[in-house]
């Protein structure tokens, strides 16, 4: 990687860029290409019986995950919406989710005009299974988000919703690639979404996928992303006969991908595993660093949750805000980027519940608790293990001042 560490006197620096993607692979660039030359982008503009790159990364993606259905879409965010449209949720319904997330969660349950209902998060960082419970009776889907890759016990959880009656679905933008007990995440719930975008494990720019072993469920979502009449052009949706009724009944709310995108995606998913290891020896860098620190809190990894961690999380339990600033602003001149999730205003991509004022809730204070202490920084494939030593080098510094200041005074 180059010198990415500097010694400027006694301090360290870190000048590594935190939102640096490794370059599409030149695989992916040729067959994006192709494209280009074919002029066919639209994923329906095949020739005879050729498939078209959207079918075939449809083909590929319920391969990986095992799903017997996959429908590509615009990005994660439509596919999530387009779930909650399949299962025929209306304005006005109550949708559970977690309080811990990225603000395209509660937008996606907003755009079908239903109301998120927030389940707490645990100092695992996973959703709250107690208030799950809970708060069961309010709603008959959970939009299920593994936020920064992190996986609830996933066999209670399915045991609290099937008693309930509450259809799952799962948001897997940080967990393609990983599983629970060895059954991949996505495969759970009744539908699985993804996201392709840059920042997610494989990238595309935008996108999304879709994936269910529900016939029915599937068909709405191919026509709901906007197939026309040409739903036989998949090769991993439904056989024509469940379209039967489905198509007369169904709006197109146009959100396909286009075979750009599926033409730069298929090689990189045949990467995955390669790029998922690689995520994890840089985590584990980081982890490893951040051991004992007095004030730092690590996150718990239970040994049924097969990861990927495309990022890190660790707490400041019961820190002041003040000090918790001093931290970020101390390690920012250090050149590492570390992100918030307790600050007052929503920034960047980080916000909390409270601050999606659309979505009222009621107050949580245990997550809030959580919510106030959570660090969160990126791992992008372009770091090095030496650059995440030295990563965990600058934080451990100035996590270690900032704590001996406030506790001595
Ligand atoms: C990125 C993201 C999404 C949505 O993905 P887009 O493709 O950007 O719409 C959903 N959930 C989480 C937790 C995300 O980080």
């Amino acid at each position: 990687m180059g010198l990415t560490a500097q010694c400027a006197g006694m301090t360290e620096k870190f000048t590594g860029q935190f939102t640096q993607q490794e370059p599409i692979p030149e695989a992916a660039i040729a067959a994006a290409v192709q494209v280009m030359q074919s002029g066919r982008l639209h994923r329906y503009n095949t020739q005879g019986d050729e498939a078209g790159e959207t079918a075939l990364l449809e083909v590929e993606f319920a391969a990986y995950t095992g799903a017997q259905y996959c429908l590509a879409v615009a990005s994660g965010g439509y596919a999530m919406a387009t779930a909650l449209r399949a299962l025929g949720v209306r304005p006005g319904d109550k949708v559970l989710t977690n309080a811990f997330t990225l603000a395209p969660v509660p937008g996606a349950i907003a755009s079908v005009g239903a109301m998120p209902v927030f389940v707490g998060v645990t100092e695992g960082l996973v959703i709250d299974l107690d208030d799950l419970a809970a708060k069961a009776d309010q709603a008959d889907v959970l939009m299920l988000s593994h936020m920064r890759g992190h996986i609830c016990d996933m066999r209670r959880l399915m045991a609290i919703c099937n008693a309930a009656g509450i259809t799952v679905i799962e948001d897997c933008a940080h967990t393609m690639g990983a599983s629970w007990d060895g059954v991949p995440s996505g495969r759970w719930g009744t539908f699985g979404c993804y996201s392709t975008q840059t920042y997610k494990h494989i990238n595309s720019g935008e996108g999304g996928l879709l994936i269910s072993d529900d016939a029915e469920l599937m068909a709405r979502a191919v026509m709901l992303s906007g197939s026309y009449m040409l739903f036989e052009k998949h090769r991993a949706a439904p056989p024509p006969d469940a379209f039967a009724e489905i198509k007369y009944q169904t709006p197109n709310v146009s959100g396909r991908m286009d075979n750009l995108r599926a033409a730069i995606l298929r090689p990189q998913l045949g990467d995955l595993k390669t790029q998922c290891d690689r995520w994890n020896a840089l985590y584990h860098a980081v982890e490893d660093g951040l051991r004992d620190v007095p004030g730092l809190t690590l996150i718990d990894r239970p040994k049924e949750e097969g990861f990927v961690a495309s990022s890190i999380q660790f707490l400041l339990l019961d820190w002041s805000a003040s000090a918790v600033e001093d931290v970020l602003a101390r390690c920012k001149a250090r050149g590492v980027e570390l992100k918030w999730f307790g600050g007052a205003e929503p920034t960047g991509f980080t916000s909390r519940y409270d601050s999606w004022r659309y979505a009222p809730s009621s107050a949580m204070p245990e997550s809030d608790r959580i919510l106030a202490g959570i660090i969160d920084m990126r791992l992008p494939l372009t770091f090095s293990q030496d650059d995440c030593a030295v990563i965990a080098r600058i934080i451990r510094d100035e996590v270690s001042i900032v704590y001996q200041a406030t506790s001595a005074a």
